[in-house]
């Protein structure tokens, strides 16, 4: 079966085009696949300039991977902080 990485499609609409079971639908600049009609051809897959249409197994790997990329930002972002304060404090505590 295939999905729609939504922050990845850019709304061109050519997917829809080329479905031979007119089962994707444009909506709000989106693409939408209808799975009851979809027959998993795979043709909107090929056509996707922006990689954004994908298999499920893919797209899962992609999901879980991009939260724990989102995580480690985080966590890099706060550590980053926290490092900042600390050489403020101890640079204020041993200052001449
Ligand atoms: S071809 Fe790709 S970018 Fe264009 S509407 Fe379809 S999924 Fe979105
Ligand atoms: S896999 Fe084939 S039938 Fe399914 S949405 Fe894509 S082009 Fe249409």
């Amino acid at each position: 079966m295939v999905y729609i990485i939504e922050n990845e499609c850019i709304g061109c609409g050519i997917c829809a085009d080329v479905c031979p079971e007119n089962a994707i639908k444009m909506d709000f600049r989106k693409a939408h696949i209808d799975t009851q009609r979809c027959s998993d051809c795979g043709i909107c897959i090929n056509t996707c300039l922006r990689n954004a249409i994908m298999r499920k197994s893919v797209t899962q790997d992609i999901v879980t991977l991009k939260k724990r990329m989102d995580d480690i930002r985080k966590r890099i972002t706060l550590l980053s902080s926290n490092l900042d304060e600390l050489t403020h404090k101890t640079w204020a505590e041993n200052k001449p």
